[in-house]
């Protein structure tokens, strides 16, 4: 049954398959309640709770892994926020980000691109590709530099532009161009993706990205609103659903750190939040599986 669209996302509920505390995990999850900066659709801070709530929805075992997420070692760690400002959101995001990592796979659900820099400097990636309609690489917007609109700028100022690779590209101001071809930053357009395959996509972003661990950065607006409509700046013409799962699959095992940004629940009919949802499972999933030759 489809979500009434008017509902409030207030409850909180752990994300589906969450069975270990801190002591005993190997993948900890968290949820950034902000969405200060969206310049469009608004209500991305209630994010978090939709895709817990979204995540019930699914079987427990993997048919194409052979894995089973009623045995993995995930800890929910619940949600922070709301902050008054993205500098006060950047710190905290990056403070709390910094408890939850050591050593573990950390998993956060936004909330707005914004947070994820902080998260990225926490889990001490060295690479990162992210999947956005959007370049994101403005210096700053609306005078701030933890906008949402400057997220790929701010992770290639921690790991270097050449270490940033988005993918499904096809929304990018003038002067983000001009920065990004000064800076060296290679990325793929979703026409690239359609083109080329996304297979071939990915191998040249890992080859490109030389930086490990990697990190893996979604913002939801990158896949087609045909799949991802809820989401406060859709932008025509992404990557499929299936294109998103396949760079889950393949680059699960390495990362150590991925987040879901920029769900909306207000403009959603639930299935953005269930596509988020599952993009998490899928590489908590892949990286149950045992490894090759065991
Ligand atoms: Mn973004
Ligand atoms: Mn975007």
């Amino acid at each position: 049954m489809k979500k009434n669209l008017a509902r409030t996302y207030c409850e909180y509920v752990l994300f589906a398959d969450a069975n270990v505390g801190p002591n005993e995990a190997d993948s900890v999850l968290f949820g950034v309640r902000y969405g200060g900066t969206v310049s469009f659709r608004k209500g991305t801070e209630n994010g978090p709770c939709a895709i817990r709530e979204e995540s019930w929805n699914f079987e427990t075992y993997h048919w194409e892994h052979g894995t089973d997420l009623e045995k993995s070692r995930l800890f929910d760690a619940g949600d922070i926020g709301p902050f008054k400002t993205p500098d006060e959101m950047a710190t905290s995001v990056c403070a709390r980000a910094k408890e939850l990592a050591h050593g573990n796979f950390l998993i956060m659900l936004g909330g707005e691109h914004s947070a994820t820099p902080p998260v990225v400097e926490a889990t001490k990636a060295k690479g990162a590709i992210v999947v956005d309609a959007h370049l994101d690489f403005r210096d700053s917007y609306h005078d701030s530099k933890n906008n949402h609109a400057c997220a790929t700028r701010r992770i290639a100022e921690l790991v270097g532009a050449e270490n940033v690779h988005p993918i499904g590209v096809r929304s990018i101001c003038f002067e983000e161009l001009a920065d990004a071809r000064r800076n060296g930053l290679k990325y793929a357009t979703s026409v690239d993706v359609r083109e080329k395959g996304i297979d071939k996509v990915i191998d040249d972003a890992l080859a490109a990205v030389k930086g490990r661990p990697l990190y893996l950065s979604i913002d939801i607006d990158g896949i087609d609103p045909a799949y991802a409509p809820g989401t406060g700046t859709p932008e025509p013409w992404g990557i499929t659903s299936l294109d998103a799962k396949r760079i889950v699959e393949r680059l699960a095992p390495e990362l150590v750190g991925m987040d879901v940004v920029e769900v909306c629940p207000a403009c959603d009919n639930g299935d953005t939040a269930s596509l988020a949802a599952r993009l998490v499972r899928e590489a908590l999933a892949v990286r149950m599986k045992p490894p090759i030759g065991k």
